[in-house]
């Protein structure tokens, strides 16, 4: 690991002058302090933002929405009673990512801003397209764990378990650095690397995602998260999907589909979700709407077996919404 320097400011505005001086945020550490090990980052100067107590815990206001906090650690949304209560997926979606340390010492804001695990990415003496150089050894290599939609010159897959049921409920972040703050929606923060824009992320330089915030409108949605995985523990979504709805009378309102693990960024396909308003989600509804999400597919050479999986969580999670 290169030698850095490390500040933990106690304010935001304390750690928006380290960000400008060029300075890296650190929150838990889990995965930036493995790109260093591994010398994928090396940043000269580190701000831990761990100090910033204002960062930290979740409140839900009745009528305001729900506001989580960028430093909240994963096992907080995990184990709240209460905020399971407000919002359950977010339990089921955690249970089963990573393992209990890494959800102690990981953070909403870092999981939102990991890296992805593509494993040519990971290996240091790989120069692949991503990381500057020419091309993307996936494509003709080891892809079981690749993209079956939406890639273009690079194939990885949105690795985060949080991301796909936080935007099934149209969650919005908040940023800021020092032009000051801005909202938006947190499914814009997933870019789709392609020619000169090599990143996964649209973080302005020298910025912060302060919180996180669901509306009370959304709250009023039933949810639910699957995730198929190699192991039963530990392990990487293969799959995941995120669905959610407003079931009034066992009808179907404002439905949201989301896949993780399929494509460079979160999977939505806006068609899909319109062609169940209304609907009593049966079984044919939700067949039909599995086979619009994976339209367009383009599996690799080894992966094809995403398209089958990813059509069947689908729709099992589309007809738990309405199961008693
Ligand atoms: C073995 C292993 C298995 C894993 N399995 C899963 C899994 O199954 N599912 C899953 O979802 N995740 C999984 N993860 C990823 C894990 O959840 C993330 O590493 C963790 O959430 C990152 O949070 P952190 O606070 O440690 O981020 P850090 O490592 O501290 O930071 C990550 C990135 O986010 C930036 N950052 C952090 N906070 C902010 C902020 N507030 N504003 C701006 N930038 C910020 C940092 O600069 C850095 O670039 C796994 C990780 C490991 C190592
Ligand atoms: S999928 Fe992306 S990260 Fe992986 S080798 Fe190809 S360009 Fe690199």
């Amino acid at each position: 690991m290169n030698a850095f320097s490390y500040a933990r400011p106690r304010a935001i505005a304390d750690a928006l002058r380290y960000l400008r001086s060029g300075a890296v945020a650190l929150a838990g550490g889990t995965d930036l302090l493995g790109l260093m090990k591994d010398g994928l980052a090396t940043p000269a100067a580190l701000v831990d933002l761990t100090g910033i107590e204002g960062l930290r815990g979740w409140s839900h206001q009745r009528g305001k929405g729900l506001r989580i906090g960028a430093l909240t650690p994963l096992v907080e949304l995990e184990t709240s009673d209460s905020l399971t209560r407000a919002m359950p997926i977010l339990r089921e979606a955690l249970k089963d990512a990573a393992t209990v340390q890494l959800r102690t010492m990981g953070t909403v804001g870092g999981n939102l801003l990991q890296r992805n695990r593509c494993w040519y990415f990971r290996d240091e003496g790989t120069v692949c397209w991503l990381k500057g150089g020419k091309r993307c050894f996936a494509v003709d290599g080891e892809n079981r764990h690749h993209a079956i939609l939406g890639a273009d010159e690079c194939v990885m897959v949105s690795p985060s378990d949080l991301v796909p049921a936080l935007i099934a409920y149209d969650a919005e972040i908040s940023l800021v650095s020092a032009r000051g703050q801005r909202r938006m929606k947190l499914a814009d923060l997933f870019v789709t690397p392609k020619a000169k824009d090599r990143r996964e992320h649209a973080l302005r330089p020298a910025e912060l995602i302060t919180e996180v915030r669901v509306s009370e409108a959304s709250l009023a949605r039933k949810g639910t998260y699957l995730k198929a995985m190699d192991r039963k523990a530990w392990s990487f979504a293969l799959v995941s999907v995120a669905a959610a709805a407003k079931i009034e009378r066992g009808i179907a309102r404002d439905v949201r589909i989301v896949l993780g693990g399929v494509a460079p960024v979160p999977w939505r396909v806006v068609a899909a979700e319109k062609g169940l308003e209304g609907s009593a989600l049966d079984d044919a509804a939700c067949t039909d709407a599995a086979d619009r999400m994976l339209a367009g597919a383009t599996p690799l050479r080894d992966n094809g077996y995403k398209v089958t999986l990813a059509r069947e969580l689908v729709r099992r999670a589309l007809r738990s919404l309405v199961a008693a």
